[in-house]
């Protein structure tokens, strides 16, 4: 099987986790600081806080917000339902707002509909591995006096038109390093902003909340520790970290190979008339996390079983958020709320894209789509 998305571990990464194993601390140790300033400096952000998932760092996010009862969270619905599930870890509400058609990128002008006075933040997903109109998002924020949420965990490496890397454009972001996304820390996640307050808040909120950890402890030769908030153990260890610095230092050449299967089916697929590619905006950076297409809706699904069974791993992504019975449930969402990103649901397909993979591989998946096509 050609799965969509998959990591590659090397002998070097393998090296510098055992080194920790060999090591004083497997937890809240060096390891740590050192990935997290390595992000930092990749990403030009001032602050880095690593936690244990992509997740857990929206989580954090939300806390350091302080998101609460009774505030809306806008987000949009491709997406994965962690981005709105953070909203709801803080019993506040998300409240979806449509994506562009051409880019599945969050509409601006459906942000600026669902606004009210008790917005408090707007959950920008950078979807497929391009960056969000961050200019329109940052107006609308300011102007409403609300916080721009970058949920990144498909672009890191990505820029916007100014050369801005994503993590780094909004108020807060997060990236994750679950093995399908660009660089793996096996489960890990991160939080990114410039401002030192709301890192200093992620960092108790992954600690329980008590506001000296052990290395910190360990250093002030002190017992002595205060738990304000009420936070969790959201901690990654040393030997993920490691394992992220060594990935880190792939990243570029990770994304170069996205960057040239990307380009492969492009030029192939622009031959094939039922199949559009999402549109890449011009003058972006694009770190191609998914390289998703529209097909025909009516023969998606025999398409999808048919490129199965021949043990190519495409996928969907997403199941509009707003479909799961759970936010049908609890915030009476239904059919019909988002129909740009609903009627796009019907037609996506994810073919697989990840750095293990050459060019054959995408001929023989585009031939494979070929066929599926006509026999479909
Ligand atoms: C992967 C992902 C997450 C969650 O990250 P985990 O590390 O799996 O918890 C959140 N948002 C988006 C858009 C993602 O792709």
């Amino acid at each position: 099987m050609i799965p969509y998305g998959k990591h590659i571990i090397d002998d070097d990464d393998i090296a510098e986790v055992v080194k920790v194993l060999k090591s004083d601390w497997l937890t809240t140790g060096p390891a740590v600081t050192d990935f997290e300033k390595a992000v930092a400096d990749y990403t030009g952000c001032g602050e880095a806080v690593a936690v244990s998932s992509g997740t857990a760092a929206l989580h954090a996010a939300m806390y350091s917000l302080e998101i609460k009862p009774g505030d809306e969270v806008i987000v949009p619905p491709i997406t994965f339902a962690a981005s709105a599930n953070c909203v709801v870890y803080m019993g506040a509400t998300p409240v979806f707002a449509d994506v562009e058609a051409e880019t599945l990128l969050i509409d601006p002008a459906a942000v600026e509909q669902q606004i009210t006075p008790a917005t408090k933040a707007v959950v920008a997903v950078d979807y497929a591995g391009q960056t969000c109109d961050y200019d329109s998002l940052k107006n609308i924020c300011k102007k409403n006096g609300i916080v721009l949420v970058g949920d990144c965990c498909h672009a890191i490496g990505a820029k916007d038109e100014h050369g801005r890397k994503a993590g780094a454009i909004a108020d807060i972001s997060v990236f994750s390093f679950h093995p399908v996304k660009h660089i793996t820390t096996g489960e890990g996640g991160m939080v990114l902003t410039d401002n030192p307050e709301l890192a200093q808040k992620a960092r108790i909120f992954r600690n329980h909340g008590i506001n000296l950890d052990a290395s910190a402890r360990s250093e002030k030769c002190t017992w002595v520790y205060d738990m304000q908030e009420l936070g969790y153990n959201y901690r990654i260890t040393d030997l993920q970290c490691a394992l992220g610095i060594s990935q880190l230092k792939k990243l570029d050449k990770f994304l170069q190979i996205r960057r040239d299967l990307a380009t492969c089916y492009d030029r192939i697929l622009a031959k094939f008339p039922e199949v559009t590619p999402l549109r890449s905006k011009e003058g972006i950076e694009h770190a191609y996390h998914l390289y998703a297409v529209r097909i025909p809706a009516s023969r998606r699904k025999a398409v999808f079983e048919f490129m199965r069974g021949e043990k190519i791993g495409v996928n969907v992504h997403y199941i509009p958020v707003h479909y799961h019975p759970y936010y049908q449930e609890h915030f009476k969402t239904k059919k019909g709320l988002c129909p740009v990103a609903e009627s796009a649901y019907e037609q996506l397909l994810t073919l697989p894209l990840h750095p293990a993979m050459d060019r054959k591989d995408v001929k023989f998946i585009t031939d494979k789509l070929d066929e599926a096509l006509k026999n479909c």
